[in-house]
């Protein structure tokens, strides 16, 4: 279950559009997301239910880190965590094409700092949805939503979710040790994005 909190105003419609597809690239890998959003309906999560829940917020920047980075995923020592931000203003800037680009491209953001929870920091792969580094035709790739998780990382992340100490293990984490995506250059070609780290 994921808690997703629109702190940025981006809206219900758009919210949702970038749920679902977010949610299919996680169900393509075998992993069924329950998206919930707190403000949006009735949500009474029992007070043990909460320690289930990943959180997603979407704020409009971050407040600390580099200037350039579009989200973050708070990770502990073990190499997992329960809270990841998107910030969102750079993903408006950066598709410029319409809702449907934004809630796509905020869909693929969310399900790759969302990977980030369940998959730990040195998840980034050569291509896919944990690629830390889009290029133009990655980024592309990720607005039309063909980026998805592997096998590899999909296998990992059933049997994490699987382990029976995954809810027992999530708990608040400093944001030491984050890892995100963020654009290194605007050029001709598009927006370049580079691991963070
Ligand atoms: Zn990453």
């Amino acid at each position: 279950m994921v808690a997703v909190y629109d702190d940025a105003g981006v809206g219900h419609e758009i919210v949702q559009r970038a749920e679902a597809q977010a949610g299919r690239l996680f169900g393509e890998a075998g992993v069924a997301v329950s998206w919930r959003n707190p403000r949006w309906e009735v949500f009474l999560p029992e007070a043990d239910g909460q320690k289930r829940f990943l959180h997603v917020h979407i704020v409009r920047r971050p407040r600390a880190l580099a200037e350039d980075v579009f989200g973050t995923a708070f990770i502990d020592e073990e190499g997992h965590g329960r809270q990841a931000d998107i910030f969102y203003d750079r993903i408006a800037n950066l598709s410029t094409r319409g809702a449907q680009d934004r809630a796509v491209l905020l869909g693929a953001v969310m399900a790759h700092e969302v990977g980030h929870l369940l998959l730990g920091p040195h998840a980034h792969a050569p291509a896919g949805i944990m690629c830390g580094r889009w290029d133009a035709d990655k980024l592309q790739l990720a607005i039309v939503g063909l980026a998805g998780f592997n096998a590899e990382q999909a296998m990992r992340m059933r049997q994490r979710i699987a382990q029976p100490a995954f809810s027992a293990t999530m708990r608040e984490v400093k944001p030491k040790g984050s890892v995100g995506i963020q654009p290194s250059a605007f050029s001709p070609e598009g927006a370049v994005l580079r691991a963070a780290q």
